[in-house]
């Protein structure tokens, strides 16, 4: 009886002590305002359409973020209505063998769910999975190489889905902004 008793009091005790460490915990936390909590955006009609079949495909490099944007938007016309793959590298994954697998595995997925009729592939000078460009040595050997790997990706897609139109960019980071060079 007095071990229960001594039982049903230490519980009492655990328990206000995690109602206190609830209660300071709460307290130590600054309220957000609501627009730190929930955001919002709102989207065109447009943006809502269910007819996408575009997938663009290229690296993360921040220094193209913004006019990789610009450039699928505007300059092709494809007005947010596009899937975006952005991986560190964006081709040397698809060329390469290592981690080929992935990638197509990512492309498999959104032609059988997205029904992707159309690839749009962007890669870009001075990236940094290839050594940036002084591993090239010169301009002309960096677009060379970039080029012909830009073709092998276009190439492993199509052998493994016939119906892909695929599009490949070059891009350049130039002291006037960013240069498209379609391939
Ligand atoms: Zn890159």
């Amino acid at each position: 009886m007095g071990k229960k008793l001594i039982a049903v009091c230490l519980s009492v005790v655990l328990l206000f002590t995690a109602f206190l460490g609830c209660a300071r915990n709460k307290s130590s936390l600054p309220e957000l305002p609501l627009h730190d909590r929930v955001s919002e955006i709102t989207l065109n009609p447009v943006d809502e359409r269910a007819d996408c079949d575009t997938l663009v495909f290229s690296c993360i490099d921040y220094r193209f973020a913004f006019a990789n944007q610009e450039f699928i938007n505007e300059t092709l016309g494809l007005k947010n209505n596009y899937n975006h793959i952005s991986v560190p590298g964006s081709i040397y994954n698809l060329v390469n063998p290592k981690t080929q697998e992935l990638i197509i595995g990512k492309v498999t997925n959104l032609v059988n769910f997205h029904l992707i009729k159309h690839v749009v592939i962007i890669a870009h000078k001075d990236c940094g999975a290839y050594g940036g460009s002084s591993a090239f040595g010169s301009k002309f050997a960096e677009q060379e190489y970039l080029s012909a790997d830009l073709r092998k990706a276009r190439d492993i897609l199509i052998e493994k889905y016939p119906i892909l139109k695929v599009d490949l960019y070059l891009e350049e980071l130039t002291p006037s902004g960013v240069v498209f060079e379609k391939v």
